[in-house]
């Protein structure tokens, strides 16, 4: 396999003993290295799906001006050197409601419009491994796995499968095919370019779905969950406003993504986490009445 190398690419990766150790949260899946060129950087994956996701999305979206554009990629080191974008991450929520923010809002609904335009290719899931399922056949199973890995008493675990299952039948028909998701849509990969317009980054997760999942992590991680002028501006410019049970589909796939978060911070209890994982827990407990412990089984790897 070494005829795939690339002058650019780094070669084999430095695995650490724990993908995640002393990264904060946006950076625990891969790297940035130096390309030796100020207009191009080079982000190598720990994960395989990781980096599939990555570049297809960008092969899909970079063209359409939607996301940097990736160059070339080396599959065997699962590195990929990408154009570099003049811009930097959205500071945090925007939740001051200030016109400026209400502008901003606009530019990112009609974005995230124009990204959700785009099929996904080869059906629902991960780029990396789609599948042929029903978006509903997917997310359920997956939903399933999630609550299972909360430290949750019985009584929570089955009311919050019956929370999803019964919203779940009324809420996912409206997917006839499967659209381009970005998966993670928060401030860290929202990017605010000189001129004040916006591109996105960071689709190592990106999958094919329902395009309301991805408003729901947004609503959450970028609008702090909280209606306000901005989240108004959002909607008209994405066009959701308009759409039928619009707010409740947005709920339904906020209570989603919280118990991903759940999970992910069960898992593996970084500690930059922790605030997102109280968040989340404090929007479950509002939404769905399910309170879910924070103290993790296992001790965090900072106090060892
Ligand atoms: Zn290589």
């Amino acid at each position: 396999m070494t005829g795939q190398h690339k002058a650019w690419c780094p070669g084999s990766a430095v695995t650490p003993s724990r993908a995640g150790d002393e990264r904060g949260d946006g950076q625990y899946e891969n790297q940035i290295l130096p390309s030796g060129s100020p207009d191009i950087l080079v982000k190598q994956y720990q994960r395989q799906e990781r980096f599939m996701s990555e570049v297809r999305a960008l092969r899909l979206l970079g063209a359409h001006g939607l996301s940097p554009l990736a160059r070339e990629s080396c599959a065997e080191h699962l590195a990929v050197r990408i154009e570099r974008v003049a811009g930097k991450p959205l500071a945090g929520p925007l939740v001051l409601g200030s016109p400026s923010e209400e502008r901003f809002a606009g530019r990112l609904g009609g974005l995230v419009r124009r990204l959700h335009a785009v099929p996904s290719p080869g059906g629902v899931g991960p780029l990396s491994r789609p599948v042929a399922d029903s978006w509903q056949d997917f997310l359920l199973p997956h939903l399933d796995r999630r609550i299972e890995a909360l430290p949750l008493p019985t009584h929570y675990s089955d009311g919050l499968r019956t929370w999803i299952v019964e919203r779940a039948n009324n809420l996912t028909r409206h997917v006839p095919t499967p659209r381009l998701l970005h998966h993670d849509l928060k401030p860290a990969n929202i990017l605010v370019r000189p001129g004040g317009s916006v591109m996105l980054c960071d689709f190592d997760q990106a999958r094919g779905g329902d395009p309301f999942s991805d408003l729901g992590k947004l609503w959450w991680r970028t609008f702090d969950a909280r209606p306000g002028k901005a989240w108004t501006a959002f909607q008209q410019a994405n066009g959701t406003d308009a759409r039928a049970n619009a707010d409740d589909t947005i709920r339904f796939y906020l209570v989603v993504h919280c118990i991903g978060a759940l999970a992910y911070w069960h898992d593996f209890a970084h500690p930059g986490y922790f605030r997102h994982a109280r968040s989340a827990a404090h929007l479950l407990a509002r939404h769905t009445g399910v309170h879910c412990p924070l103290a993790t089984r296992q001790p965090e790897r900072s106090s060892r």
